[in-house]
């Protein structure tokens, strides 16, 4: 598995020290609120995993699975729900957390999908933010790191359903996805 890996972009202790500084954030920001964390699966399980232990208020937990780009490295923009929400949002305050923003659609979708169903509050965390290939407008609330235009695997992130389990973020080699 290392092998296809060109280069480490965030060490497991960079991305560790970063969601520490975001839980301390979430959990001064929703200070007395009922707040729902919603894990955009799968490439968001080891962020949330890591993110939620270190929010230091009561949270619930609920997980939405989705299309994703399956075996290519480009969103189609066509989103498709794979798995819902197990309870219904309405009234209460919600924080998406994804694990990255590259065009923007998959995002966008989502918070459509999700300001219907009528929360308190809808914001987002994302892990990473890959800003040059924005394709619509999408303000995120809680930014683990910004990234140059490269593809990443690790951390929950996959390339056809492998490398998840690394526990950095690193630069695929591009001949593994050629
Ligand atoms: P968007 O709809 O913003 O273009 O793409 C969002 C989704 O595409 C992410 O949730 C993620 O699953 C996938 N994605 C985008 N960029 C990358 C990347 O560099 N590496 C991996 N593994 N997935 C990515």
């Amino acid at each position: 598995m290392l092998e296809d890996i060109d280069r480490v972009l965030l060490t497991e202790e960079e991305i560790k020290e970063r969601v520490a500084e975001l839980g301390a954030e979430i959990s001064r920001d929703y200070a007395g609120k009922d707040l729902v964390l919603i894990c955009i699966l799968k490439g968001a399980l080891h962020f949330m995993a890591d993110l939620s232990r270190h929010i230091s208020i009561p949270v619930d937990m609920d997980f939405m699975a989705i299309s994703s780009y399956g075996a290519s490295t480009k969103s189609s923009g066509e989103v498709r729900i794979l798995q819902d929400l197990d309870a219904p949002i309405a009234n209460r305050h919600v924080l998406i957390v994804e694990d990255i923003v590259d065009s923007g659609l998959t995002l966008k979708y989502l918070v459509d999908n999700l300001s219907s169903r009528r929360p308190a509050s809808l914001k987002i965390a994302t892990l990473l933010d890959k800003p040059a290939r924005r394709v619509v407008p999408i303000t995120t609330d809680y930014n683990g790191f910004q990234i140059p235009d490269e593809f990443v695997v690790g951390y929950g992130l996959d390339y056809a359903e492998k490398y998840r389990n690394l526990p950095f973020i690193g630069i695929l080699k591009p001949e593994v996805y050629k």
